[in-house]
């Protein structure tokens, strides 16, 4: 879950996911749209993938119990180096090393070290170094150690030489030029259109076989003169590895016959949605324009009625007038 997250977002869903998920058993049964739909908002769906793939094998393969061997570990579908590592060290105390963006950091300055960090032999470099250092026994302190070091004191700008315990042995000469990488693949701009396809009081989703495998967005629109003539009705743009993508919607009449992998949806809370598409029919639903939502009773005088529909989901319903918003809704997630 830590993977480009912050421990103070990561937090609350580690301990839902917890709770939703206690054991290895309870994730091997869960179906992918309930895994996915815990992960929601995290990203990196293919991690959510990953675990959900590992417990079912852990509990086919291990007898429910999770392998000790790092040969074993990293046979686990989505375990590589690092994580096989991590938990060595954390869960099992073994005296093996790790190297990550801040342990990588650490070491290339405390060696003052100018091989680039994601280049092959600089990474070998990097992992023998830490392995010289690793101690016999407690290398689960010794490594949360070495994390804390390069996440509180010896920070990518401004690390905090006067401060660090290592200073007397330290060989950076210029800290703030460690670690050496390789230049970044440049951001390239994407433009996409999706359709906003609402018909008694649900919408068109489709099962995204690609970027979000499994998960529900928007219909994609290939393009289309009679669309594309109008405004969006909503415009967003957000970062997506090295690309920064527009997502546009546009209203969409309903198709007289939907795709396979489309389904009418009436409770999106149920679905698991890349956070993007479900920012988009959120603020489409806020803004109140096009169309809007039939939430659960909350008043007492209906409660009988409530009761009747206890398990009542919220319901997307279009509105009569359907009047497209003049420039659409425009949000920049970038470094927000
Ligand atoms: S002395 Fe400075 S550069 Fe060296 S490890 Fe400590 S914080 Fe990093």
């Amino acid at each position: 879950m830590l993977q480009q997250t912050q421990v103070a977002t990561v937090i609350p869903y580690y301990e839902a996911w917890l709770r939703r998920f206690p054991n290895f058993a309870s994730l091997a049964r869960a179906s992918e749209n309930d895994v996915l739909r815990a992960w929601q908002g995290l990203g990196y769906y293919a991690r959510a993938r990953n675990l959900h793939a590992t417990a079912r094998a852990v509990l086919q393969n291990h007898r429910g119990h999770f392998p000790r061997s790092i040969d074993r570990m990293r046979r686990l579908p989505g375990i590589g180096e690092y994580t096989a590592h991590a938990v060595a060290s954390f869960a099992f105390n073994q005296s093996v090393p790790i190297v990550e963006a801040n342990t990588a950091r650490v070491l290339a300055r405390v060696f003052n070290s100018r091989k680039s960090i994601d280049s092959a032999a600089g990474r070998k470099t990097l992992w023998q170094r830490a392995a010289n250092l690793c101690p016999m026994s407690g290398s689960r302190a010794f490594n949360s150690g070495l994390l804390d070091l390069g996440a509180l004191i010896c920070v990518p700008r401004n690390p905090k030489c006067d401060l660090c315990p290592v200073k007397a042995f330290c060989q950076a000469q210029n800290p703030v030029t460690l670690p050496v990488r390789k230049s970044r693949p440049q951001t390239k701009k994407l433009v996409e259109a999706y359709g906003l396809i609402v018909r008694r009081g649900r919408i068109l989703l489709e099962r995204s076989r690609h970027r979000w495998r499994g998960m529900w967005i928007l219909p994609p629109l290939q393009f289309d003169s009679s669309t594309f003539q109008s405004c969006p009705v909503y415009k967003s743009v957000f970062p997506f590895t090295h690309h920064r993508i527009t997502l546009a919607v546009y209203r969409h009449p309903a198709p007289r016959k939907i795709a396979p992998e489309q389904q009418w949806v009436q409770a999106i809370e149920d679905v698991p949605m890349p956070s993007p598409h479900r920012r988009a029919i959120e603020a489409l639903i806020r803004n109140d324009g096009n169309f809007s939502v039939q939430r659960k009773q909350q008043d007492d005088t209906r409660r009988s009625r409530q009761d009747r529909n206890r398990n009542a989901k919220t319901r997307v319903v279009p509105k009569t007038d359907l009047q497209m918003f003049p420039c659409g809704l425009y949000h920049d997630h970038i470094g927000n």
